[in-house]
């Protein structure tokens, strides 16, 4: 069993955050150390450490990611300007919290990808 992170807490909204958006399968809230004047961590309910643990059964909670991240983009208004989508996986990608996550960056230009 992966060992929870606060992730989950914030989930099931034990501890603060502000949650932008939540169903049976997603959650979205804003990053606590922002990067960007828009930037929302959306994430799946279940506990998925890496991408490495990523399987099948997984598919819809992760496609998901992508429509709520879509909605939340259009909500904040940066849709035609454009913006970033992260997932980062272990030491190298630059994961910190070991469950899954989408970080949606907008409001600026973020520049080329690996500047
Ligand atoms: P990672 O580097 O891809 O794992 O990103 C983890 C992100 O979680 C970072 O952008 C942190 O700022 C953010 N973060 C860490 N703790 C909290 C929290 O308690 N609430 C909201 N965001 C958090």
């Amino acid at each position: 069993m992966a060992e929870e992170t606060i992730f989950s807490k914030i989930i099931r909204k034990e501890i603060p955050a502000e949650i932008l958006y939540q169903d049976e399968l997603v959650t979205a809230f804003r990053d606590l150390f922002p990067k960007a004047p828009t930037h929302i961590l959306i994430v799946p309910n279940v506990l998925i450490p890496t991408v490495n643990e990523v399987e099948a059964e997984h598919e819809q909670a992760l496609g998901r990611l992508f429509t709520v991240a879509r909605k939340l983009a259009e909500q904040a208004g940066i849709s035609e300007d454009g913006y970033r989508l992260i997932v980062n996986c272990n030491r190298h990608g630059g994961q910190e919290v070991f469950h899954i996550h989408m970080h949606l960056l907008g409001g600026r230009s973020l520049g080329p990808m690996l500047a």
